[in-house]
C-alpha cells in the first residue's frame, strides 16, 4: 500500500511517499480501508521530534482515520467488516486500575495511535490498524473527510471544556487560537452550554469563521489588546474559563484574563512549554489551573451525539491527497488554513 512514511526526524522533506507492507489485523484488530485521514499538531511533533518522548522509526503519522473496515481479527465481536468507523486514538490496556475507572489517559500503557505507536502505525496511509475496541460507528451525516476531522479535536475539547472545566451556561469562555481544530470545536461546544464564546484568531477571514460558528464575541490577536477587550465584554470580571493549548506566548495574558475563582484549562503548548507563573494568584484569587490530555472513548461517545445531531459540525478548511501531506504540514505549521486539513489516499 501507499503511505507517508519517515526514517529519520527533520522537515516536511523527510516526509516520503513510498510503498508500505498492509497491515494484518491480530486478534482484537481491525484493518480499515482508509477514506480520509486528518491533521494533527502530533503529526508534526513526530515528524521534529521530541526531547523524552520515544518515536518509533520507520513511522506513519496520523491519529485521526475514517474508512471502512476490511478484516477483523479472530476475537473481534464488536464490528463486522463493511462496517463504517472513525478512530478513538486512545489506546490502552483496558484492563488496569486506571482503565477500569475509565480513566485510559492515566493507564500506564496509554499511547496515542498514529503518534507514539509504531513502527509503521498510523492513519497516513490506504489501509491502518487499530484495535477493535478503538472504533465507532461513522457519523452517518458526515462525508468521510468530514469525519475523518472530528475524534481527535473533539474528544480533547470535550474533556478540557466539560469533564475538567465543567462549562455553565453564562460562563465567560476565552478561546485561543479559535480558528484552528481544537478553537472550532471550543467555540461550537461552548455554544451548545449556552455559555459565551470570545474567540480570538488572527485574521478577519478567520474572526468571520469564528462568528458563524457561533462566537459571541471576536477579537483580532494582533489588532486588540486582549486582557483590556475582555475587561470590557465581561464589565470588569474577566473570563470563567481560559480554554488553553497555545502556551508560553499566551499563558501570561490568560492569567490576567482570567476571573478571581476562574480556571484555565489547557491541552498543549504549540508556542512554548516555559510559561511564568505567579502562584499569588493561585491562593490570592483561588484560581485553577487544570491539565487535559485526550480523553476517554465514553467521553468521545457522548460527545459525538451532538455531532450526530449536526450541533457540532467540522470545519474542513482543506482537502489534501495523500502524497502531499507535507504541504499540509506546512500550512498548519503557518496556521494558513481555518478548521483542519482532510487527508485522502489514491482511490483504490
Ligand atoms: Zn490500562
Amino acid at each position: 500500500m501507499k503511505a507517508i512514511v519517515f526514517e529519520q526526524h527533520g522537515g516536511c522533506e523527510v516526509l516520503k511517499y513510498r510503498d508500505t507492507p498492509r497491515p494484518k489485523a491480530g486478534p482484537n484488530d481491525v484493518v480499515i480501508k482508509v477514506k480520509a485521514s486528518a491533521c494533527n499538531f502530533n503529526d508534526i511533533w513526530a515528524r521534529r521530534g521530541l526531547p523524552g518522548m520515544k518515536i518509533l522509526l520507520p513511522h506513519i503519522s496520523g491519529s485521526d482515520a475514517a474508512g471502512t473496515v476490511v478484516e477483523t481479527g479472530s476475537e473481534v465481536r464488536n464490528v463486522k467488516v463493511g462496517d463504517e468507523v472513525v478512530v478513538h486514538c486512545g489506546i490502552s490496556c483496558r484492563q488496569c486500575y486506571y482503565c477500569t475507572r475509565g480513566e485510559e489517559y492515566f493507564c500506564p500503557d496509554f499511547k496515542i495511535w498514529g503518534f507514539q505507536t509504531g513502527p509503521l502505525d498510523g492513519a497516513h496511509g490506504e489501509y491502518c490498524k487499530v484495535p477493535a475496541v478503538n472504533t465507532l460507528p461513522k457519523p452517518p451525516n458526515l462525508s468521510f473527510e468530514e469525519a475523518a476531522t472530528i475524534p481527535l479535536v473533539l474528544v480533547t475539547v470535550w474533556r478540557m471544556l466539560v469533564s475538567r472545566a465543567k462549562i455553565q451556561a453564562g460562563d465567560f469562555v476565552l478561546i485561543w487560537g479559535a480558528a484552528g481544530g481544537l478553537g472550532v470545536m471550543a467555540i461550537q461546544i461552548a455554544k451548545l452550554f449556552n455559555a459565551r464564546a470570545i474567540a480570538v484568531a488572527s485574521a478577519d477571514d478567520k474572526l468571520e469563521l469564528c462568528k458563524t460558528l457561533g462566537a459571541e464575541f471576536v477579537l483580532h490577536r494582533k489588532k486588540h489588546d486582549i486582557f483590556q477587550e475582555v475587561r470590557k465584554i465581561t464589565d470588569g470580571r474577566r473570563a470563567d474559563i481560559v480554554f488553553e493549548h497555545t502556551g508560553a506566548e499566551t499563558w501570561p495574558i490568560s492569567m490576567q484574563c482570567l476571573k478571581w475563582g476562574g480556571t484555565i484549562v489547557t491541552c498543549g503548548a504549540t508556542s512554548g512549554f516555559d510559561a511564568h507563573l505567579d502562584i499569588r494568584l493561585l491562593w490570592n484569587k483561588q484560581q485553577n489551573y487544570l491539565g487535559s490530555h485526550l480523553g476517554n472513548k465514553g467521553e468521545l461517545i457522548d460527545a459525538m451525539r451532538f455531532v450526530e445531531s449536526g450541533h457540532i459540525k467540522p470545519v474542513v478548511g482543506q482537502v489534501l491527497a495523500l502524497k502531499d501531506l507535507g504541504k499540509a504540514q506546512d500550512l498548519m505549521e503557518t496556521s494558513t488554513i481555518a478548521g483542519k486539513i482532510a487527508i485522502v489516499p489514491p482511490a483504490a
